[in-house]
């Protein structure tokens, strides 16, 4: 399984996904035509376009590319009457296969109602879109904190060596947020040096692994003390502490 990161509009971030056995090529989020046409031109065909949520920054290209590679459009059933062009409705914890990659449908609502996150499970990678980033997540817009919490969860879960791409280059601000009320984890230093040293090359610091974030990234750290304490929520339960760190990341 070959990915290309597609870097697109501002911040967001496409992805073509190639499996080599099957010369099947698919994309994750076109966010527009002419960036990720760019990269497909290099293989002449798009199989499959594979949407995580309906946002305009991940499926702009949906058409444009549908009608030149002839390609067919998946996304999450509930979604049919808002993803441009789908052509297959996928189902919760359904099994698809792209050539010969399987991956697993995760239903994540919160950012949105209808997103899904792809995961990968042979290859241990998952596709997060606007749901989990590097050090953060995603805003809450049509669902509730309560669901983006429990969604967070099941992303959570997953095994810690599995690696994670996201739909957005959030890191630097996401990193500042973590640094304010994590003062003193040692492990978000070590993560801050890596991103530092990624920027400053001006390459992606996607992908991130679960293991990474689940002891850097504040939003799956909501029952860790110190980070409690840092919010005066020491009492509080996790539910409670996310939708604080929530409210705050927003005006931050
Ligand atoms: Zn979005
Ligand atoms: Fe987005």
């Amino acid at each position: 399984m070959k990915i290309e990161i597609i870097p697109c509009l501002s911040d967001n971030y496409s992805y073509l996904i190639h499996d080599k056995e099957t010369n099947i090529v698919s994309i994750i989020d076109p966010s527009e035509f002419n960036a990720c046409d760019k990269i497909i031109q290099k293989y002449k065909k798009l199989d499959f376009i594979l949407n995580t949520h309906h946002h305009a920054d991940h499926v702009d290209g949906n058409l444009k590319l549908k009608k030149k590679y002839n390609s067919k459009i998946l996304g999450f059933e509930l979604d049919k009457d808002r993803i441009p062009g789908i052509d297959v409705l996928l189902k919760e914890n359904q099994k698809h296969k792209i050539g010969n990659l399987e991956f697993k449908i995760i239903f994540v609502p919160g950012h949105t109602k209808g997103h899904i996150a792809f995961f990968f499970n042979k290859e241990k990678i998952i596709f997060t879109g606007d749901t989990l980033f590097s050090l953060g997540c995603g805003r809450v817009f049509e669902g509730t904190k309560k669901e983006m919490y429990r969604s967070l969860k099941k992303i959570k879960d997953l095994p810690p060596e599995t690696k994670v791409y996201c739909g957005h280059e959030y890191t630097k601000s996401n990193l500042k947020f973590c640094l304010t009320y994590d003062t003193n984890n040692v492990f978000l230093k070590k993560k801050m040096r890596e991103i530092e040293k990624k920027l400053n090359k001006r390459v992606p610091t996607i992908p991130t692994s679960i293991e990474d974030e689940i002891k850097t990234n504040i939003f799956l750290r909501c029952d860790d003390p110190a980070i409690k304490s840092a919010l005066k929520l020491s009492s509080s339960s996790e539910d409670e502490v996310f939708s604080k760190l929530r409210d705050l990341k927003d005006s931050f």
